[in-house]
């Protein structure tokens, strides 16, 4: 099948508010230029640099999504154009973001990466944590970030019961902060599921999913 059909029939089973991020990691330009041809708008890449090189490259109506892990000091190379970093996991982080985004005279939504895993290895800050930063009087005077929702990975497995939970979890956790509703913080997105759940994930609650594979094919 070919990216266009994949897509189509992805974008046959989202619910209207549910947007798909089309996660285009590690694939070529012309794959990423086939999905655009076929309407698709918002891509996800998972490092920086690669990122911003496709954005140089690419047309310039592309919303850019950082869905990976993000180090401080390659913030300064996506500032003056992602649209939306998902894994956000320190106030360190989110204070680099407001610093890079002030330089570029612009305002940059993140999302809070809560850890849902029960694995060790997966990134993210627990929900006290991201409760007690949202609350915080140095995270209300970074002004120029904006943090628009959460961002969970469930637990690399086949136990579906086990990924549900954790999916819920982050339902939950979103539920609990959207009350804390502040100049720089206003949650409206739940970004979960990917290729191999966000079926579930959107049963769950997600109003984001990231899809790479089902779209584009296996990655090496
Ligand atoms: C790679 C990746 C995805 C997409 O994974 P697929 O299984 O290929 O859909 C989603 N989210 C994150 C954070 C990723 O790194």
């Amino acid at each position: 099948m070919s990216i266009k059909q994949n897509l189509n029939n992805i974008k046959e089973k989202l619910p209207e508010h549910v947007t798909l991020v089309a996660v285009s990691k590690t694939k070529p330009i012309s794959d990423l230029m086939e999905a655009y041809n076929a309407g698709q708008r918002i891509f996800g890449e998972n490092k920086i640099q690669e990122m911003a090189e496709r954005h140089d490259e690419m047309p310039k109506d592309i919303e850019w999504h950082m869905i990976g892990h993000v180090q401080r000091n390659k913030v300064k190379y996506m500032a003056p154009f992602v649209s939306l970093i998902h894994g956000v996991e320190s106030f360190k982080l989110l204070k680099e973001i407001n610093k890079q985004a002030l330089k570029n005279n612009r305002i940059i939504d993140c999302l809070l990466q809560i850890k849902i895993a029960e694995e060790d290895s997966k990134f993210g800050m627990r929900p006290e944590e991201a409760k007690n930063i949202l609350l915080s009087q140095d995270f209300s005077a970074l002004k120029n970030i904006k943090v628009t929702g959460v961002m969970g990975m469930a637990t690399f497995t086949d136990n579906t019961e086990q990924i549900e939970k954790e999916f819920k979890l982050l339902k939950a956790t979103f539920d609990t902060l959207k009350t804390l509703k502040t100049e720089n913080c206003k949650l409206q997105t739940i970004s979960m599921g990917m290729s191999g759940d966000y079926q579930l994930a959107i049963a769950c609650g997600s109003t984001m999913v990231r899809v790479g594979s089902s779209i584009f094919g296996y990655r090496n």
